[in-house]
């Protein structure tokens, strides 16, 4: 357990009673969520995700994080709705406790140059990504609030930060994260709850996978360490975020990108 985890623990409830922190992952059953998720169990919380769809996945990824010795409430929810993601928020605290930790990695691509661009590409990708974002952080704030304590991390990307051609939607979403979270680091901070944000580069998960394989070339040659990142390089850093080494840090955007350069 990390140091953090176990402090929480250690500080127990009003009553006396131990209580293993809680964690909040979207898109916790594939990719960077699930490493994040798998992550979280191994550090001492216990840990609500939802998934989308994929549930043989989610499983997985349950099971993972239960022999990790965290107690798990999985859902399949899309963060798109936000009836859903609030009955998520409530139904995780219900089970497992009211939440710690938030980290929001639930995300899609339908990548395409703009002038070729549909509506729903577009509406799709925001709703997913930046609303989804919003209907679980805006679920959790209350909560986390009445603590006065708690670490949201949001994943952004490069994208979000720089740009990139034929992701005008993805990187529009990304970009409105980056504003979201460091308001909510402004709004947050007089309540003890710090928010960050994650903006990897190119991590070797389902999403990456479809890429052309002469995008992959380009970045890959880009990138100063020379090869992807791989999902538990950003766990482990999602880990830190929310852990009490980074008490003093809020509102910021931290990029782990190889040097890729922007
Ligand atoms: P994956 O495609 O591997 O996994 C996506 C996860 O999000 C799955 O668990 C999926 O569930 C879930 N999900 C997708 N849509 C929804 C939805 N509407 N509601 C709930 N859950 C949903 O993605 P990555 O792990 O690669 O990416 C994780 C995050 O990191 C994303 O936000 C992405 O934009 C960001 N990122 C990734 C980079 C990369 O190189 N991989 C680079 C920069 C940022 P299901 O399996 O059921 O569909």
């Amino acid at each position: 357990m990390s140091t953090a985890a176990a402090r929480a623990v250690r500080g127990g409830t009003a009553g006396g009673a131990a209580r293993r922190p809680v964690a909040l992952v979207t898109g916790g059953s594939r990719g960077i969520g699930r490493a994040v998720v798998t992550r979280l169990a191994e550090d001492g919380y216990d840990v609500a995700f939802c998934y989308r769809s994929r549930s043989d996945d989610a499983e997985a990824a349950a099971e993972a994080a239960r022999a990790a010795g965290a107690r798990v409430h999985a859902r399949q929810v899309d963060v798109a709705e936000a009836a859903a993601a609030r009955e998520f928020v409530t139904a995780a605290a219900r089970e497992l406790g009211p939440p710690d930790a938030v980290v929001t990695c639930a995300g899609i691509t339908r990548d395409r140059p703009l002038a070729l661009m549909a509506d729903e590409e577009w509406r799709e990708v925001i709703d997913t990504n930046l609303s989804g974002t919003y209907h679980v952080c805006r679920a959790a704030v209350f909560p986390l609030m009445k603590r006065r304590k708690g670490a949201i991390v949001t994943l952004s990307s490069v994208a979000g930060v720089h740009g990139s051609a034929a992701q005008a939607n993805y990187a529009a979403s990304k970009a409105g994260i980056i504003g979201f979270t460091r308001s909510l680091a402004r709004e947050g901070g007089k309540y003890g709850i710090r928010a960050n944000v994650v903006a990897p580069g190119l991590i070797t998960t389902d999403m990456t996978a479809d890429l052309p394989a002469e995008v992959t070339k380009r970045h890959l040659e880009a990138i100063p360490l020379g090869r992807a990142g791989t999902p538990e390089e950003v766990a482990d850093l999602v880990a830190y975020l929310v852990s009490d080494r980074a008490a003093y840090l809020t509102g910021q955007v931290v990029e782990i990108n190889g040097g890729m350069p922007g």
